[in-house]
């Protein structure tokens, strides 16, 4: 293993991954730094293993690097803090910076100053125990810290909703915030240096269940467009002037109206279809930030869409890179879209919903193209599945 690397990853999952494989192809040198050796990252390239909890061996990691950057928001910051001071490591080496990222880490934080800012976004309120009920529903209630993908949200319709959360409500880290009665979920990445911001097209993303399954072009006015590309710059810059990718949430109500979320520190699952609309993928843009290069160019109507590969509810996928189903599983979505490009992941334990993977469709220019996107998906796990049962001689 080199002793010195442009760009060091905190995390080792997927993202991890697709910014390292930007990384080689630009010819720039990367490591990443997780507890597990054979994660996603691991498999393609230099792993140093250590604990996202553990400032020594952090700062060991950190010392071997010009910059870091993050596979996830969820390595604690004062982790990172306690190994940038032992390693000497600036924190303006970190993209984004450590200031950024702890308020990130906490969702009552980030709303604060979302309104300090006049960024809109819902009222929120810290929740504590003895905390009356509220006037009106629905509420949402969040964990102030550590949810992802709907873990640690829940809509409280009722009363009786509010009564049953009782234990939330005792815990003291969660809060409580508006409704919003969204039309569409939209996604918008931001890419900046200290000398240019450039928002992607928006997406609309597609959350049955609290987590995003497909991302299509958002196709609304230009005018609509422009808005919710301002609205999620100003989130960005209501955090902190901060250096870096950022994907940013958004609801679009019936009014029209883009209300910020939250916000991704990093790449980010609604920039996937970037990786093939023949523009500059999100993790190149990383990649580019954080070694100092200009920005790519960005496209400006992009007609791809993306379907998450989750993994199956029935356990199906255990031992999920078996290349046997790989093979069947690409065979069985190029006889529906011969031009989708399979990005799967490298992943060997399987829950039910993981991200495994994803497929980017070419040719999708709006919600009325979903039908495509499930067939795509759909088509994977036939496969897959197929495989599965040719392999055991069943
Ligand atoms: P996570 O960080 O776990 O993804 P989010 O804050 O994104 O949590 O919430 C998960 C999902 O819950 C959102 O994508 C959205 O569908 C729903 N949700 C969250 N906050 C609100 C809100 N204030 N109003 C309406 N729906 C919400």
């Amino acid at each position: 293993m080199a002793d010195r690397f442009e760009i060091g990853v905190l995390g080792g999952g997927q993202l991890a991954r697709m910014t390292m494989l930007a990384a080689h192809r630009l010819g720039v040198t990367i490591a990443s730094y997780d507890p597990d050796p054979h994660g996603p990252a691991a498999q393609v390239g230099p792993t140093v293993v250590g604990a996202l909890t553990d400032p020594d061996a952090m700062a060991a990691f950190l010392s071997r690097c010009d910059r870091a950057v993050l596979d996830s928001e969820f390595v604690p910051v004062c982790t990172i803090r306690a190994a940038m001071k032992q390693a000497g490591f600036p924190p303006n080496r970190l993209v984004p910076d450590d200031a950024f990222l702890a308020v990130i880490q906490d969702k009552l934080a980030q709303r604060q100053l979302y309104r300090v800012a006049g960024v809109p976004s819902p009222e929120a309120r810290g929740l504590y125990g003895e905390s009356a009920p509220p006037r009106a529903y629905p509420v949402v209630l969040k964990s102030r810290f550590g949810g992802y993908d709907g873990k640690g949200t829940r809509v409280i319709r009722t009363r009786e909703d509010w009564d049953a959360a009782v234990e939330i409500r005792a815990a003291g880290d969660w809060l409580e915030e508006d409704f919003v009665p969204f039309r569409h979920e939209v996604a918008v990445m931001v890419a900046r240096t200290p000398t240019e911001t450039v928002a992607y097209r928006p997406v609309i993303t597609v959350q049955p269940n609290l987590v995003c399954e497909y991302t299509v072009p958002y196709d609304g006015s230009s005018e609509l467009i422009q808005r919710a590309q301002t609205v999620a710059i100003a989130a960005v810059e209501a955090i902190g002037a901060a250096v870096g990718l950022f994907g940013v949430e958004l609801f679009l109500t019936a009014t029209g109206e883009f209300v910020v979320n939250e916000i991704a520190p990093r790449p980010h699952n609604t920039g996937h279809a970037t990786m093939d609309d023949a523009g500059t993928s999100q993790f190149e843009q990383l990649v580019r930030i954080a070694t100092g290069l200009p920005l790519g160019p960005v496209v400006e109507s992009p007609t791809v869409g993306m379907a998450n590969l989750l993994g199956p509810g029935d356990g199906s996928a255990d031992g999920a890179s078996d290349p046997e189903r790989l093979r069947a599983a690409r065979a069985s979505v190029g006889g529906v879209e011969p031009f989708a490009r399979v990005h799967w992941y490298g992943k060997q334990q399987v829950r039910a919903g993981r991200k495994l993977g994803h497929i980017n469709v070419p040719g999708i220019v709006s919600l009325a193209n979903l039908p495509r996107l499930r067939a795509a998906a759909d088509a994977f796990w036939r496969g897959y599945g197929t495989a599965a049962s040719g392999a055991s001689g069943s």
